[in-house]
């Protein structure tokens, strides 16, 4: 029986209540399909935006108030999945797990906050 009557999950409650589907999951829906300003948030954009602005407490990125309101707050912006696609490049390509790119980056023109301290 089609519980959901052939349509697609609209909510964040109903989209994470279907097997394997998580916080990305559920962000990366909701952005490109609806426009909401949630994040793509994974270990390469949290590298890059805890690098810029400073660390976060919890191990779990889905977990970390501090990481999760920042990632909402950057990514709020009428091209919302492209500043997630810029950001999850940005850690991809620049701001690698070792040897970030710094000569090379972009927002190094601001005040990345590892950048300064030499890390
Ligand atoms: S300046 Fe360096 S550490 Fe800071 S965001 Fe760019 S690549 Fe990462």
């Amino acid at each position: 029986m089609d519980r959901r009557r052939g349509c697609f999950p609209r909510t964040r409650d109903e989209l994470e209540s279907l097997p394997g589907v998580g916080q990305y999951v559920a962000n990366a829906v909701l952005a490109q399909m609806h426009g909401e300003a949630v994040p793509l948030l994974d270990g390469g954009m949290a590298r890059a935006l805890e690098r810029y602005f400073g660390p976060r407490e919890l191990a779990d990125i889905r977990h970390d108030a501090y990481l999760q309101a920042l990632s909402h707050r950057v990514v709020d912006h009428e091209r919302v999945v492209e500043m997630s696609w810029a950001l999850l490049d940005l850690g991809a390509m620049i701001c690698k797990p070792s040897k970030p790119r710094c000569d090379s980056c972009k927002v190094k023109r601001g005040s990345c906050w590892a950048a300064e301290l030499g890390s």
